[in-house]
């Protein structure tokens, strides 16, 4: 049975994702803008009515999640695995732009040159707005490579969905974790979105930081925020450099270190901090950082870029086999006991989901429905220290 679950009140509960599902299924009600927290928000100009409340319920990844029959065996923490490996793109400079490895990039490339999907919907730098995202349409490697690199800031990439239907033909989406989990869950009710979807691809996410985080590594570059022609988080490189550059040409820039660890994970969404999928679960294709480090903890040193390359589905596995066999990308097997040295943020926050929903609920706050993501039994093996620290920290953040 539908959960009854209002728009209001997943805004109201600081559950909404900003990935701009609802605006795609009522346009007319529906409009995403950023507020004044900096982040994407839908601003709603009059009452759905029951049905569309039924699915929104249904549809919205912030509302909750659940699976149904993943294709592939539920790793308790890492989700449905076909395979886990290793890999970088075989073309260098999709490699060196990519965030990581640039294996999402490649993969994308080789499914537009292997004519299986007619284009590709992602995330791109706003030339309108450098520190912002929009939705983009990339059909050949120089549009693909335009949106390679992590943009961490708000995307709404199911926003825009309607409009990437009308224009026909077969596409790959990616989007964040929460992105690819809306999208799979309102083709639950509208079975035509798999088969003009047929590649649904995302990455490990921490969260995401609020426009705010971009402005303040303006601050501390010196750079006003409207003197920017063009700002990238990080690629070019492994991990790569923020680099803000001027209209005047002056170049600043910043370590990912410095960036991402004291900067952008200060202005988190509050809903990230409880997601429950930081790892694309409901993905074909999963691409993430595969950090090397010592003692378990990644150490952020510049090399040549490598993924962590997750697939999922069947459709996900043959992707990578075939884009292995064709020479866009090379991969090696990793052992899934690996992932955790390479993720150890992913881990802990999944480990520690159901403390923090458990403090909410006792605060009488609503709280996502989130079903067959083995929360208890992760949970459980957690300690019951760490679990006792998470439900106070929330608590403590709720009650006062
Ligand atoms: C907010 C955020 C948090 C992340 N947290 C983690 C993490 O905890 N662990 C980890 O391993 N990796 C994380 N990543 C992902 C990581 O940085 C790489 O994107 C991933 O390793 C894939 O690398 P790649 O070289 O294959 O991707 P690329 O070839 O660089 O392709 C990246 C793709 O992601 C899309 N994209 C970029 N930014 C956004 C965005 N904001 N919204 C939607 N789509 C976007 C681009 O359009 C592009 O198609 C995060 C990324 C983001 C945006």
């Amino acid at each position: 049975m539908t959960r009854n679950i209002s728009l209001e009140s997943v805004l109201e509960s600081g559950l909404c994702t900003g990935c701009g599902a609802c605006q795609s299924m009522f346009p007319a009600k529906v409009r995403v803008a950023l507020n004044d927290e900096g982040y994407l928000r839908p601003q709603l100009s009059q009452p759905l009515d029951r049905r569309e409340r039924e699915q929104f319920a249904r549809t919205c990844p912030g509302a909750g999640l659940e699976h149904i029959k993943p294709e592939a065996a539920y790793d308790p923490l890492w989700g449905p695995l076909m395979a886990t490996r290793t890999g970088y793109s075989l073309d260098e400079g999709v490699r060196y732009e990519g965030s990581s490895g640039g294996v999402l990039s490649a993969l994308l490339v080789y499914l537009l040159e292997s004519k299986k999907v007619d284009f590709v919907a992602h995330i791109k730098a706003d030339p309108d707005d450098p520190i912002g995202n929009v939705m983009s349409v990339s059909r050949n490697r120089a549009e693909v490579l335009r949106g390679a690199g992590s943009r961490y800031a708000p995307s709404a990439p199911l926003a825009q969905l309607e409009a990437l239907l009308a224009l026909g033909g077969r596409f790959a989406f990616v989007g964040k974790p929460c992105d690819v989990a809306g999208l799979r869950q309102y083709a639950r009710s509208r079975p035509e979105l798999a088969e003009r979807i047929p590649y649904m691809l995302s990455f490990m996410c921490a969260g995401i930081p609020s426009r705010k985080g971009a402005i303040a590594i303006l601050k501390k570059l010196e750079v006003e925020p409207a003197e920017v022609a063009s700002f990238s988080f990080r690629g070019n490189g492994w991990p790569g450099m923020s680099t803000a550059v001027t209209h005047a040409g002056r170049r600043a820039e910043m370590d990912y270190a410095t960036s991402w660890g004291t900067i952008l994970n200060r202005h988190l969404q509050f809903r990230c901090k409880i997601c429950p999928d930081g790892v694309g679960e409901f993905a074909d294709v999963v691409g993430a950082d595969a950090w090397y480090g010592k003692d378990g903890y990644p150490d952020f040193a510049e090399r040549a870029g490598r993924s962590l390359v997750l697939s999922r589905t069947a459709t996900g596995e043959k992707l990578v086999g075939e884009a292995v066999a064709a020479g866009y990308i090379a991969v090696e097997a990793l052992a899934r006991e690996e992932i955790a040295k390479m993720q150890p943020y992913q881990e802990n926050r999944k480990k520690m989901v159901l403390s923090r929903l458990l403090a909410l609920r006792l605060t009488g706050r609503t709280t996502p429905r989130y079903r067959r993501l083995q929360l208890l039994r992760l949970a459980l093996g957690g300690g019951l220290r760490e679990n006792l620290r998470n439900f106070v920290g929330m608590a403590r953040r709720t009650w006062f």
